[in-house]
């Protein structure tokens, strides 16, 4: 009798082995997974997939693991797993255990796939991809058509000893359906004539991706499977290789792709970044997390402004959606603009100060610095907004924005400037409310539009006709340096 190869726990994390025991009632104490490939940054399905699968386990109190599928030694790196791994420790999906590599466990696969030559389940394919080629063209179809799958032993053996490439096929069922209950698509049924006896290894002995897959998920206790759309295929394949193993398969679940705005599948073209260009542009893990889980996921209510926290206590897979979402670069930064309002001036400030210690140039009290913080923050869309927006609160303008200054500089703005100035020095009490008053009072006395001041104000403040309310801005920026600012454009339309 053949003895089928227990389950092997080397180069897999011990969440697996025993203090997960997988329960009757299918929630309980899930083990999931995410198994990205490190061929690249952690791309923005990764992160949701990833985080689907965190969400899940964390309500039911399981175990989030990792495995790094780099079985593929040329597009694989080192670096894209470090990346990777900080990536997810950034967005706070703390994984169990140390993070399970492919490209430690060929022996193991070499196992597996010997035992199911073995026991007949796999066989020899000597026909090569030269002859399958021209097979397909012939009979338009690209199903193999099991040409080794019965051949006699003498011809493999003859083959064999000629040192001729071959492939391993499972030898899949002749007739028949294989079935299984989605976790998001509900019942998903694959005729078998619509699959063919696939490779689990190719010519040069390297297991295929759905028998490493299978022999991970199986060895690490996976209960439930959780990854993107793109896989459903696989799904059959990898249930006809458990079934030949007589394993117990996980459950599948799904998760709908996410597409760029022509409908494709999203990619660097549609503005998608990887995540650390997100982080490096400033966007919160928290906005990332909350804008990621919209898509694909409703929370049920107009709520669509939540945390991690809260995508953990609510997630259900009836309220992932089935259709594929569309990636929005507007939506992410109004999450993120949205996320930005909701953060104290004092957790704003560190947040600022960690993200960009160049922010200031000169020593400006944090007294200061809140002040600025509550006249921009609306305008912000994400951390790297910070230094354009409020530039002008610590610099004096280097030059005008000519447009600005056509638009609005006539002969008489310049007297309207320091008449304005000589009323702005008599204030007792120095605040947005006093100066608001002023302005109102000055424009009636001088028979003025109010555009005819506030925009050269603006102009002499900022450079260019930005910036927040006249009167708060006047306010932060106190009489000195308004003083010399309005000094500054004089001089200049002097010239
Ligand atoms: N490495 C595969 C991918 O990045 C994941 C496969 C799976 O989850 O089964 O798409």
């Amino acid at each position: 009798m053949i003895r089928r190869p227990p389950r092997s726990t080397q180069g897999v994390s011990s969440a697996a082995s025993d203090v997960y025991k997988r329960q009757i009632i299918i929630y309980m104490n899930p083990i999931v997974r995410f198994a990205p490939s490190p061929t690249g940054q952690l791309h923005i399905g990764g992160v949701r997939t990833a985080l689907f699968n965190y969400a899940f386990a964390k309500k039911h109190n399981g175990a989030f693991l990792i495995r790094i599928e780099d079985t593929d030694k040329e597009r694989s790196k080192d670096e894209y797993t470090v990346q990777i791994l900080d990536s997810l420790k950034w967005l706070g999906l703390e994984f169990k255990g140390e993070p399970i590599k492919q490209s430690t466990r060929t022996e193991r696969y070499n196992e597996v796939i010997n035992y199911l030559l073995e026991t007949g389940n796999a066989y020899r394919c000597f026909t090569s991809s030269d002859e399958l080629q021209e097979l397909r063209e012939k009979s338009e179809s690209y199903l193999y058509p099991g040409i080794w799958r019965d051949r006699p032993n003498e011809e493999i053996e003859s083959k064999l000893k000629d040192g001729v490439p071959f492939t391993i096929r499972l030898r899949i069922p002749e007739s028949g359906k294989v079935d299984f209950e989605d976790l998001v698509y509900d019942k998903i049924s694959t005729d078998i004539s619509e699959l063919d006896d696939f490779i689990i290894a190719r010519s040069d002995g390297s297991p295929t991706y759905n028998l490493t897959v299978v022999v991970d998920d199986h060895d690490m206790d996976i209960s439930h499977v959780i990854r993107g759309e793109d896989h459903i295929s696989n799904t059959p394949k990898q249930l006809m290789i458990y079934k030949a193993m007589d394993w117990d398969s996980p459950a599948f679940g799904h998760l709908p792709m996410i597409l760029g705005s022509d409908g494709k599948r999203l990619s660097k073209r549609h503005g998608a970044k990887g995540t650390q260009a997100y982080k490096e542009l400033g966007y919160f893990s928290d906005s990332l997390i909350n804008y990621l889980a919209l898509l694909g996921w409703n929370p049920g209510n107009e709520d669509e402004i939540f945390n991690l926290q809260y995508l953990i206590e609510n997630f259900s897979f009836d309220r992932v959606n089935k259709k594929s979402a569309v990636f929005d670069t507007v939506k992410l930064d109004w999450v993120s603009s949205q996320n930005i309002m909701n953060k104290s001036t004092n957790e704003l400030l560190d947040l600022i100060k960690d993200f960009d210690s160049n922010w200031l140039n000169e020593d400006f009290s944090d007294e200061y610095l809140r002040k600025v913080i509550v006249l921009i923050r609306e305008r912000l869309k994400t951390l790297s907004d910070v230094k354009t927006n409020s530039d002008y609160f610590f610099n004096d303008p280097k030059e005008y924005d000519e447009k600005s200054l056509q638009k609005c500089w006539h002969d008489s703005t310049s007297q309207i400037i320091e008449e304005f100035y000589l009323e702005l020095e008599k204030i007792s009490t120095w605040n947005s409310t006093s100066i608001d008053e002023l302005i109102a009072s000055f424009v009636q006395n001088q028979g003025i539009g109010f555009g005819k001041l506030m925009q050269p104000l603006r102009v002499a403040l900022t450079g260019a006709l930005i910036g927040p309310s006249i009167p708060d801005m006047i306010e932060v920026l106190e009489l000195e340096t308004c003083k010399r600012r309005f000094q500054n454009i004089l001089d200049f339309k002097l010239k």
